[in-house]
């Protein structure tokens, strides 16, 4: 019943067995040849080693965002360049 946002235990780091703290870091994911980053991503993150690890709900959150991302959007930007008639003329 606290005011703080409840943290979730992340446990131990299953490398080196470090305390992981709970963190807000920056994810970045490469979909096809794009690189996106996500940022405040609640993770755990090792202090001895740096190893990250989500949540599921938190993994759940990140594939259903890149889910909409990889949307097909078959939308290209043409530019063309544009001539004026009253132009030739003068
Ligand atoms: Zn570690």
């Amino acid at each position: 019943m606290g005011s703080r946002a409840k943290t979730y235990d992340y446990g131990n780091c299953h490398v080196c067995g470090e305390r992981m703290e709970p963190r807000q870091i920056k994810q970045d994911f490469w979909i096809k040849d794009k690189l996106v980053v996500i940022e405040d991503v609640p993770a755990g993150v090792c202090p001895q080693c740096g190893e990250r690890v989500v949540n599921a709900e938190t993994g759940r959150r990140i594939a259903a965002l890149i889910g909409s991302l990889k949307q097909p959007r078959r939308k290209r930007t043409l530019s063309v360049p544009v001539f004026s008639l009253l132009k030739e003329v003068a």
